[in-house]
């Protein structure tokens, strides 16, 4: 099996994807190979089961240096303070496309790993706008339709001149 990143105007990533009753053989295998998709391309810090033809609540990110599977994510607790993130999305522009996104700056996520164990863990900054983003993605919203000013798009290019060249 390989994966397939599902771009956008597919009305796949406009469906909500449905609950994880079981996390059996095939979705755990699917879920080693999108980490390892996630792992071999530079820009890429999660992925959802949406984005590659599997409608269900799983997604997979990258947190502090180490990969983790999130299954049936949902957000038990957000922060009135707000934070913005320049996002990209696989499903965009190979992630090469960014979107300036408000959303709240600190989260707390109820979740089973990939054991099928209940944990609970707390995302701040980039990593809160992370998790919101895949969960989002299994709601089939993304980060465009978060955007409040759709104008403020960015290339990887021009975000490497921002952060070399500050002004
Ligand atoms: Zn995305």
């Amino acid at each position: 099996m390989s994966i397939n990143i599902i771009l956008k105007g597919d009305k796949r990533l406009t469906q909500k994807s449905e609950e994880v009753s079981k996390f059996d053989k095939d979705l755990k295998k699917l879920s080693l190979e999108m980490i390892k998709y996630g792992q071999s391309v530079n820009n890429c810090v999660g992925l959802c089961g949406c984005q590659v033809g599997e409608n269900k609540r799983m997604c997979v990110a990258e947190i502090d240096g180490k990969w983790n599977v999130f299954i049936n994510p949902k957000i038990i607790y957000r922060s009135n303070t707000m934070s913005d993130e320049w996002e990209g999305c696989m499903s965009l522009k190979e992630g090469n496309l960014y979107g300036n996104v408000k959303r709240p700056s600190k989260i707390i996520v109820e979740y089973k790993d990939e054991s099928f164990k209940r944990r609970i863990m707390q995302f701040e900054g980039f990593y809160s706008h992370l998790l919101q983003h895949e969960i989002d993605h299994m709601d089939g919203l993304m980060f465009l339709d978060r955007m409040e000013e759709p104008i403020k798009l960015l290339t990887d290019k021009d975000l490497e001149i921002l952060y070399k060249d500050p002004k």
